[in-house]
């Protein structure tokens, strides 16, 4: 059981002009908690900073200032072998895909778990992991075999291997078909319903409005608006 939280957090980058010494704040001021169990879509235009927010919450990117917690520790403490926390606690499908293309998906899957320190019961985990996304053949198959939208949901299975507590999704459903972006997020709504945690960064507005969950809104990398049963464009 973990709440996951933002304090004033920022995130700036270099600017790629070399001649550029300001900094560019990516994300400002990010003041979020997300409680155990919540569902939450984290949205806004390109550029907003949806991807800097959700890899602050997970620990993938430590802020500049401000600081991400879990359970009240900071997220800074865990390094080294404190790191498997982190592990322990996020399932995280990333923008980027990153299955490795000279591996089979079984493999990526058994790598993955192996990672999170799971042996034996890792193929398991794995197979069953592809059958709640609704790939269950797909094991022996090499990424370029598949469509992206089935790339994506591997990812999910991928995430999902270890039955993490908080699931942290980056536009997990760009490339999906509106069938399967219903399937993807009735499985979240079920695995939602049984207490796991869910901040996914999206797009799809219509499916935003039609689930009315807690809506996060992200402009220029500042939260304008955060809320409950909230719909695509509420800034409160
Ligand atoms: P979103 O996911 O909403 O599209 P991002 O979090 O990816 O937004 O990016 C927010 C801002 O930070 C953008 O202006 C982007 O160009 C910048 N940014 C993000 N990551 C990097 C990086 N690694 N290096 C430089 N700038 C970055
Ligand atoms: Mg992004």
């Amino acid at each position: 059981m973990s709440a996951i939280r933002l304090e004033n957090a920022a995130k700036a980058y270099k600017s790629e002009d070399k001649k550029d010494k300001r900094k560019h704040f990516a994300v400002r001021e990010l003041n979020a908690t997300i409680e155990q169990g919540e569902f939450v879509f984290l949205i806004g235009s390109s550029g907003a900073g949806k991807s800097t927010m959700l890899k602050l919450l997970g620990g993938e990117i430590s802020p500049d200032e401000g600081a991400a917690y879990i359970d009240d520790v900071n997220i800074a403490r865990y390094f080294g072998p404190w790191k498997a926390r982190l592990t322990r606690t996020f399932g995280i499908v990333g923008q980027q895909t990153m299955l490795i293309r000279k591996r089979t998906i079984m493999e990526n899957l058994l790598v993955a778990g192996r990672a999170r320190g799971m042996q034996r019961k890792a193929r398991a985990a794995a197979e069953k992991a592809l059958g709640l996304v609704g790939l269950p053949g797909v094991g022996d198959c090499y990424p370029a075999e598949l469509s992206i939208g089935e790339v994506r949901r591997v990812e999910l299975a991928r995430a999902l291997l270890s039955s993490p507590p908080v699931l942290l999704l980056d536009e997990l459903t760009a490339n999906l078909d509106d069938d399967t972006i219903w399937d993807v997020l009735h499985l979240l709504n079920e695995l939602n319903s049984k207490g796991t945690t869910i901040v996914m960064a999206t797009h799809a507005s219509q499916f935003v409005n039609i689930m009315r969950r807690r809506v996060i809104t992200l402009v220029d990398g500042r939260i304008v608006g955060d809320v409950k049963n909230g719909k695509y464009g509420d800034i409160v």
